[in-house]
């Protein structure tokens, strides 16, 4: 069997920090099963204007290599052109773009290096899987400098429209350096066809069909696979979790009221304020909900180092205040905001103790959340899921009450239909989502694009 190797911006840090996510478990086990290499980033700056030197390291079966960055490279290509341009532009949010000439010179730069640092670690039949926006040139770079092997490339967040994407001034640059891999995977059909689209308008090629698009007069395997959880394991951390003192105590804490929750990294992509909009028309058009819900809203913060994030958290911080203060009572507060991360296990059993989870982004490439949300739910009594019809996860999950989360009062209807909802349609609209979760879980989204990669 070829060897795998991972690339991806950040690596997580296996056996020495918190718990991995879905996708690390899932590449992990890959990367054991076939033997192979995870390179990326460090995480860390190297001090200097130079990256450091590439720690190799064995644990477990795989091999890690990362790099440290300098300090002008964490500015130009992740704070700069990865997370001020192509995380903006990706989630239709032109008004945001940053389009420093420095900054996408060190995108290309970053790649380059990233390149130069893997071909000597390659082996002729390696299979190379890279992830997501920060690396998309790193197959073109690598054929460059002669790697021939197969690659594969999965765009973890949206793909806009032409219209939205030719704004970028290097979209050529950034389509060139897609069509360099063998297989391109996208979240959904929808951003599949935005690509494909994208390739026609300009005229260089487009969707042949049969899973294949062409463009410059060569062919690759290009189509849509959705992100899954570790449904079967999130499921039962949910139903641990319950018995532990922690949910317990937060449980009490309710007073028997109905809990919505909402669990978003602090990003302008999640609709933070919208929702928190929403909720409050829902308590002014319901007054008889008042003191008989609390909605829970966890915001880690995040990417403190772009522009533009830390005026968002007092925006947020704001609107929560502002319905707090307005509708809440002595003994009663509308909303609870949390500016930290919460430990996944405790989160599993803040979904199942929730009667609504509202996962209501502006656009999401997939949201795992709404995922965990379903999935952590007692089939014999389930909550309701209120889900933006921009998230990826809409295309699978239609048992979820659909919204708009730009129309603020459909969000207010949204949650009054979520938190009366009868028993009967509530498990209706439960079973086949997690039907759904569960035969299409992280480890088969792995195994379906490895599978496309090597065949
Ligand atoms: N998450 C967490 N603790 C928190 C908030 C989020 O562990 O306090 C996890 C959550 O369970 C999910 C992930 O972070 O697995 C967020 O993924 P998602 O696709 O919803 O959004 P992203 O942050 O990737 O845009």
């Amino acid at each position: 069997m070829s060897r795998l190797i991972v690339v991806s911006n950040r690596v997580p840090d296996i056996g020495k920090g918190p718990p991995p996510g879905g996708l690390a478990v899932a590449l992990k086990a890959a990367l054991e099963q076939r033997g192979g290499i995870w390179m990326g980033w460090s995480g860390k700056s190297s001090g200097s204007q130079e990256p450091g030197p590439l720690h190799v390291e064995d644990r477990g079966g795989i091999t890690f290599a990362l790099s440290d960055l300098s300090r002008r490279d964490l500015s130009e290509y992740y704070a700069g052109f990865a997370n001020s341009v192509l995380w903006p532009l990706c989630h239709y949010r032109l008004d945001l773009t940053d389009y420093a000439r420095k900054d996408m010179a060190g995108y290309f730069r970053v790649n380059r290096f990233f390149a130069e640092r893997l071909r000597p670690l390659i082996r002729p039949d390696d299979i190379i899987w890279v992830h997501d926006y920060h690396l998309i040139p790193l197959a073109s770079e690598l054929r460059r400098i002669g790697v021939e092997n197969r690659m594969g490339f999965f765009m973890h967040i949206p793909w806009p429209s032409p219209d939205v994407f030719l704004t970028l001034p290097v979209h050529e640059a950034i389509i060139g350096g897609l069509t360099a891999y063998d297989v391109v995977g996208f979240q959904t059909t929808h951003d599949a066809d935005n690509f494909a689209s994208g390739l026609k308008r300009e005229g260089i090629g487009g969707d042949v069909g049969g899973g294949w698009m062409e463009a410059y007069g060569r062919r690759f395997r290009a189509g849509a696979f959705p992100i899954g959880i570790a449904t079967r394991d999130f499921a039962e951390l949910a139903r641990q979790a319950v018995r532990t003192a922690a949910v317990r105590r937060f449980a009490d804490s309710l007073e028997g009221r109905d809990l919505i929750i909402g669990v978003d990294r602090l990003d302008y992509s999640k609709g933070l304020t919208q929702r928190i909009d929403g909720y409050e028309k829902f308590l002014e058009a319901n007054p008889a909900w008042r003191g008989r819900t609390t909605m829970l809203q966890v915001t880690p913060k995040s990417r403190t180092e772009v522009p533009g994030y830390a005026a968002m958290q007092r925006e947020v911080a704001e609107s929560a205040g502002r319905v707090n203060g307005a509708l809440g009572r002595l003994d009663w507060v509308p909303i609870r905001y949390v500016n930290r991360a919460i430990d996944q296990k405790v989160l599993a059993g803040l979904y199942r103790v929730a009667r609504v989870g509202m996962v209501t982004p502006l656009r999401d490439g997939m949201n795992l959340v709404a995922k965990e949300f379903v999935a952590a739910q007692d089939p014999e009594d389930p909550g309701v899921l209120v889900l933006s019809r921009f998230a990826g996860a809409a295309q699978e999950l239609d048992g979820a009450i659909l919204v708009n989360p730009y129309d603020i009062e459909a969000v207010g209807n949204a949650v009054a239909k979520a938190l009366s909802m009868p028993l009967e349609e509530r498990r209706a609209r439960f079973a086949p989502m997690m039907k759904q979760l569960e035969e299409h879980d992280i480890s088969r989204w792995c195994s379906d694009f490895l599978s496309v990669l090597r065949d």
